[in-house]
C-alpha cells in the first residue's frame, strides 16, 4: 500500500452482484467514482463504501484487494437505503442544493436513518484508521460523518469533498435540520467545493446559521478550537483515460449517417434540463426548417433513482417529449431525436463524444459536470460545447456556446451558431478549452485540493497550503 489514504463515498468504484461463491465484481459509474478513482489508484489506499447490497441479502462484508488500493465493503438494510438514500439525501439535500425546493419531501423519519447510517460509516471507518490516516469523505450522503468520527478521534486529520452546488443560505435553511448537517461538516478539517460560488455560499450559511465568524478571503472557519480551511478546487479527469482508441458501435450508426450529431450524455435526472434541451432542439427545427433531415440530437438519458416518484415522472415526461417532436418534425426515413435510455461504458462514451459534432449540456443546475471535460479530451478534432451557464464547468471554462437553460430561444440560437461556425473558429474556441482541461486534470485536483504533502502523510495540519 502506498498511503495511509482512506476514502469514504456512498458509491465506490463497484457493485457486487450475485451469490456467495459467484460474486461479481461490476465497475460502477458516477462523476464522483470517474473522479476519484484515478486519485486514488495514484495515492493508494483503502475505499470504503456501499456495493449495493442489502443486509435482508448478506451479512458478510467483502473486502476486495487490488494492486493499487483495498475495497472494503459497507451493507445497508432496505430500511436504511430508504430513509438515508431515497429519503434524506435524494428527497431533501440533493433538490435543495440544486435550487428545486418544490421537489422537497420533509420527513423526520428519513432524516433519523440518515443520521444513523452517518454513524454507521463512521464506526466502520474508525476501524480502519491507522496512525497517520488521511480520512477523505465525500458528499452530500455522508455530511454527518465528519462530526461523528471527530467526536471518538478528536485528532484524525479529515478532508471532505461536496461533489454538489452549495445553495444560497435562504434554499438550504428550508430544512429544519441545516444546523447539524454544518456542524456536521465543519468536524472536517479541510473542505472542498468546485466553484467559489459555492464555497461562498456555504461559508455563508455557517456564518448565518451557526454564528460562528468566517472569513471569506482566506476561507477559514474557527470552530470548537480548530482552523477548518474550505476551498473552491473544480475536480479535473485524468485525460490519458479518454485518448485510448476505441471500437465503433454499429447499432447506432444507421441512424446518424449524413447527420450533423449534437450529443447529450446525462442521468435521468430533473436537474440536468432534458426537457429544456428538447424544447430548445424543437424551436431550433421550427425557426430553421432547412435543417430538417440534416441534423440529430442524440441523446444518452440514463434510468437513475427509480424507487424515487419525482424521477420516474421525469423519465415518463422526457421520454414524451421526445416522442411528441419526433412525431411533429420526423418522417419515415428521419427522426431529429433518437434516445438511448442505458448506461454506456467509458469506451462506447469516447466513441460518442468523437462520432458527434457538438455536445450540448442544458442543466438547470450542475455542480460541474464531468461529461463536458471528457468530451473535450476524447477528441483530436475540433468539437462545439454549448453549455449552460449555471453548471460549475461553464463557471470554470471562459470559452464555449452558453446558454440559460430556461430559454429555449438561447438554445435554439446557440445550435444555430454552432452550424454557422467556420472550421478556424471551432478550432480556436476548441484550443483553449482543452488546454484548460490537460491543465487543470486529475492530478491538479489532488495537489490543489489535498496538497502534495499528502503522500507523504505527513503531521496534522501539515497540508493546508
Ligand atoms: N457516464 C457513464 N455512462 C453513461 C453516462 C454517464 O459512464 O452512460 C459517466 C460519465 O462518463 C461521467 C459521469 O457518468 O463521468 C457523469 O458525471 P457528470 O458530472 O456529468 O454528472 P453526474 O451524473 O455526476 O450528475
Amino acid at each position: 500500500m502506498k498511503s495511509n489514504l482512506l476514502v469514504v463515498s456512498n458509491r465506490g468504484p463497484f457493485t457486487i452482484e450475485g451469490e456467495m461463491g459467484n460474486l461479481k465484481y461490476r465497475p460502477a459509474v458516477s462523476g464522483l467514482v470517474s473522479a476519484v478513482l484515478p486519485a486514488v489508484k495514484k495515492v493508494g489506499g483503502i475505499w470504503l463504501a456501499w456495493a449495493g447490497r442489502l443486509t435482508e441479502k448478506t451479512l458478510e462484508v467483502q473486502t476486495v484487494i487490488k494492486d493499487d488500493f483495498n475495497f472494503v465493503e459497507v451493507l445497508l438494510s432496505r430500511e436504511e437505503l430508504k430513509g438515508y438514500y431515497e429519503g434524506y439525501s435524494n428527497g431533501v439535500l440533493w433538490p435543495l442544493c440544486h435550487l428545486m425546493p418544490e421537489k422537497v419531501v420533509l420527513s423526520e423519519e428519513n432524516y433519523r436513518i440518515y443520521k444513523k447510517v452517518n454513524q454507521k460509516f463512521a464506526q466502520r471507518a474508525g476501524t480502519l484508521l491507522k496512525p497517520g490516516t488521511l480520512l477523505w469523505i465525500h458528499d452530500y450522503h455522508l455530511a454527518l460523518m465528519p462530526y461523528f468520527v471527530r467526536q471518538k478521534y478528536s485528532w484524525q486529520r479529515i478532508a471532505f469533498f461536496w461533489h454538489i452546488p452549495f445553495p444560497p443560505v435562504e434554499i438550504f435553511t428550508i430544512q429544519p435540520w441545516a444546523q447539524e448537517i454544518l456542524r456536521g461538516l465543519l468536524g472536517a478539517d479541510l473542505i472542498g467545493f468546485h466553484t467559489e460560488d459555492y464555497r461562498e455560499n456555504f461559508l455563508r450559511s455557517v456564518e448565518r446559521v451557526l454564528k460562528i465568524p468566517v472569513n471569506y478571503e482566506w476561507g477559514t472557519v474557527y470552530y470548537n478550537g480548530r482552523e477548518i480551511r474550505v476551498k473552491a478546487v473544480p475536480i479535473g479527469i485524468e485525460p490519458k483515460n479518454f485518448q485510448k482508441d476505441v471500437p465503433k458501435i454499429e447499432e447506432i450508426e444507421q441512424d446518424l449517417r449524413g447527420q450533423i450529431i449534437f450529443l447529450g450524455v446525462e442521468r435521468l435526472d430533473y436537474t440536468k434540463g432534458l426537457k429544456e434541451k428538447i424544447l430548445g432542439f424543437a424551436r431550433f427545427l421550427e425557426k430553421n426548417p432547412e435543417y430538417l433531415g440534416k441534423v440529430i440530437l442524440l441523446q444518452v438519458a440514463v434510468p437513475t433513482r427509480e424507487n424515487i416518484a419525482a424521477y420516474r415522472n421525469y423519465a415518463k415526461e422526457v421520454l414524451e417529449e421526445v416522442q411528441k417532436v419526433n412525431e411533429r418534425f420526423g418522417h419515415s426515413s428521419w427522426q431529429p431525436i433518437k434516445i438511448l435510455t442505458r448506461n454506456y461504458s467509458q469506451d462506447e462514451l469516447i466513441y460518442l463524444y468523437r462520432r458527434a459534432d457538438t455536445l450540448i449540456i442544458t442543466s438547470l443546475e450542475d455542480g460541474l459536470n464531468l461529461v463536458a471535460k471528457e468530451f473535450i479530451a476524447s477528441r483530436q478534432e475540433p468539437g462545439v460545447v454549448i453549455l449552460s451557464n449555471r453548471t460549475g464547468v461553464a463557471r470554470q471554462f471562459g470559452v464555449a456556446l452558453k446558454v440559460n437553460p430556461y430559454s429555449p430561444e438561447e438554445i435554439a440560437g446557440q445550435i444555430k451558431t454552432s452550424l454557422e461556425m467556420s472550421l478556424e473558429e471551432k478550432e480556436k474556441m476548441f484550443a483553449k478549452l482543452k488546454e484548460q482541461v490537460l491543465l487543470k486534470n486529475n492530478e491538479w485536483w489532488l495537489d490543489n485540493f489535498l496538497g502534495k504533502e499528502l503522500m507523504l502523510s505527513v503531521a496534522p495540519g501539515k497540508y493546508y497550503r
